[in-house]
């Protein structure tokens, strides 16, 4: 089995390194529907004991990676060890190290404009054959149509979401129907450390 299940959330149990082929997969297949990834903490995991929609959310996302030694743990009590902490900051980083070597297209949302702009200026630095596609703050209430459609319109391989957990997820799901996205990944707050 490649899940275990910790308290109701079924967490992968891939490496890392088998994480980041499973999304190039994803990614050539070339499927509608975007891949939702959910980096999970203890915040998530107990969230979904008590929210029916963070549960919900959690049996219908497509790839739950432990994010948090708490998980790992609790994994290795119920002799079902998975393999690696997966933390949404380090998955990141390897998606867009893959990014640079395939020539993968990111959109960046999330977190205050100038984080924003900052940290996508520094991965296009860092990471120049990964193509940047698309940006926006993580402060757009009131003007959601437009920013689906600047999405839609960027067509990324990757949409990157940094508005703290669960916000992210619930956003995620909110608009999978609509979104023309491979894969959404949700990352909390990491394009605050990007962008240092
Ligand atoms: N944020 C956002 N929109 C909001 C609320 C928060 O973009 O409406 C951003 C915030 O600027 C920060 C990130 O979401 O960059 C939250 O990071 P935090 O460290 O709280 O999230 P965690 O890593 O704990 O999930």
């Amino acid at each position: 089995n490649q899940k275990v299940d910790i308290l109701g959330v079924p967490f992968s149990k891939l490496s890392m390194e088998q994480t980041v082929r499973l999304v190039s997969e994803v990614i050539e297949k070339d499927q509608q529907k975007p891949f939702h990834i959910i980096t999970a903490n203890p915040e998530i995991v107990m969230g979904a004991q008590t929210e029916p929609l963070l549960k919900k959310i959690t049996e219908e996302a497509d790839l739950i990676t432990p994010d948090g030694i708490g998980i790992v743990l609790a994994s290795r009590w119920k002799n079902d060890p998975v393999y690696e902490r997966v933390a949404g900051y380090d998955l990141l980083l390897k998606l867009l190290e893959e990014g640079n070597l395939f020539g993968w297209s990111f959109y960046i949302l999330g977190s205050s404009e100038e984080v924003n702009q900052l940290a996508t200026d520094k991965i296009k630095e860092q990471y120049p054959n990964a193509v940047i596609a698309g940006r926006h703050n993580g402060f757009f209430r009131g003007k959601e149509e437009e920013l689906i459609r600047d999405i839609n319109e960027a067509k990324p391989d990757v949409l990157v979401v940094a508005l703290g957990a669960p916000r992210q997820e619930k956003w995620i799901f909110e608009h999978k129907g609509e979104l023309h996205t491979k894969v959404a990944i949700g990352v909390g707050g990491s394009l605050d450390v990007i962008a240092g």
